[in-house]
């Protein structure tokens, strides 16, 4: 059997394991029931496994050939907490939460490409089959880093690929350089002094001074960015006061900030902090700024980038992007990408149809895309890692 037809005789099975997991979604770094599921597949493969890095995670090694070459190849495993509104039959089990990113897909893409290359080992060295924990917000990739991930298994480059609804099926989108921003957060804890709702001039008022401040924040990246530099800085939350005739002592604004580069993220969080003393000295209260990194931005490196754009262009049926602009969103691979090169690619899930955009609850992985995502992955592992 030729890896084409491999992969078509893969699909209906890799289709009903990927509902399986749909129906079942478990939360950043509660992936037991999926990391089993996950080990025991491979292990039934023939795959060496190791469980438990970074917590839930598991890395599968799948070796041919004397080559000492290795890469890296990562799916995430983790739901959303979102309640899921579909009513078809894999709809979520559990109440409150659900694939709603298609990370369900990205796991069983992989376990396919882990079947289609244990069956196929045409090729020369060391394939890893790296599946995290807790992309959404908690940083699972960051805790496998810590966990030892590259010090086990040390590997030249490592790659990740997402669904991305409103690409076509079959359509892949690789870019040259950023791909992904980054994502701070930032709590703001603003203190005057307490009053009458009738007598303002007994008290200094929080929240006119918070008020001003997120009027203030609104200057960061229109007047202190370069504006050919992205960056978006929005306050997402604003708690004060309980009462109609009280003017609150204090009032706290938090929200998330995002951008491609770690000096748009220096001169963010500089200038944030000084319009916060500059409206605490304007207004007469205290203004304390909590300023935390998160997510860096994900930035692929370029000879990698050429590569997967090569692999994905080559693949019958498919087709590739290379010139979308990158998304404001963030990805925890790019923790990856501070310790190697690499690529993160889309992958089309068609039409957002419905409600089929990434975390909104009627979402659905595209199942038509699973040969799609195998065979590239089969494919970029035979050409990192050619038999000579
Ligand atoms: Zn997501
Ligand atoms: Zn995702």
């Amino acid at each position: 059997m030729s890896i084409p037809e491999k992969i078509r005789q893969c699909h209906p099975a890799l289709t009903a394991l990927r509902r399986d997991i749909h129906a079942h979604p478990e939360l950043a770094f509660e992936e037991r029931r999926t990391a089993e599921l996950v080990a025991r597949r491979l292990e039934d493969l023939g795959v060496e496994v190791h469980r438990g890095l970074g917590g839930t995670g598991v890395v599968g090694v799948l070796k041919a050939g004397r080559s000492l070459r290795a890469i890296g190849l990562r799916a995430d495993m983790d739901a959303l907490p979102i309640q899921e509104r579909n009513d078809f039959a894999h709809v979520s089990q559990h109440a409150g939460c659900m694939h709603a990113c298609g990370h369900d897909g990205h796991t069983a893409m992989l376990l396919g490409a882990a079947e289609v290359l244990s069956a196929h080992p045409d090729f020369d060295g060391t394939a890893y089959f790296i599946f995290q924990p807790a992309e959404e917000g908690e940083g699972g990739a960051d805790a496998m880093v810590d966990d030892g991930l590259f010090d086990r298994f040390p590997m030249a480059s490592i790659f990740g690929m997402h669904n991305w609804p409103g690409l076509p099926a079959g359509q892949f989108a690789v870019h040259d350089g950023p791909v992904m921003a980054s994502a701070d957060r930032f709590d703001i804890e603003i203190r005057g002094q307490g009053a009458h709702g009738a007598m303002p001039h007994l008290g200094t008022d929080s929240i006119i001074a918070g008020a001003a401040l997120v009027q203030a924040l609104q200057t960061v990246v229109s007047r202190t960015l370069d504006p050919l530099d992205s960056a978006v800085v929005s306050v997402t939350q604003f708690h004060a006061g309980e009462a109609y005739n009280v003017i609150p002592d204090r009032a706290k604004l938090c929200g998330t900030v995002r951008a491609f580069s770690a000096a748009v993220q220096d001169r963010i969080e500089a200038t944030i902090t000084r319009i916060g003393d500059g409206v605490a000295a304007s207004h007469g209260v205290s203004v304390e700024v909590d300023y935390r990194r998160g997510y860096p931005p994900t930035i692929n490196t370029a000879d990698e980038a050429a590569i997967c754009a090569a692999v994905a262009g080559s693949l019958p049926g498919a087709s590739v992007l290379t010139d979308l602009p990158p998304s404001m969103g963030a990805e925890d691979f790019a923790f990856y990408l501070r310790h190697k090169p690499g690529c993160y690619v889309w992958i089309g899930n068609g039409p957002g149809e419905g409600g089929c955009t990434l975390h909104n609850p009627h979402y659905d992985f595209n199942d038509t895309i699973i040969p799609f995502g195998v065979a590239y992955w089969v494919e970029l592992v035979r050409r990192l890692l050619p038999k000579a």
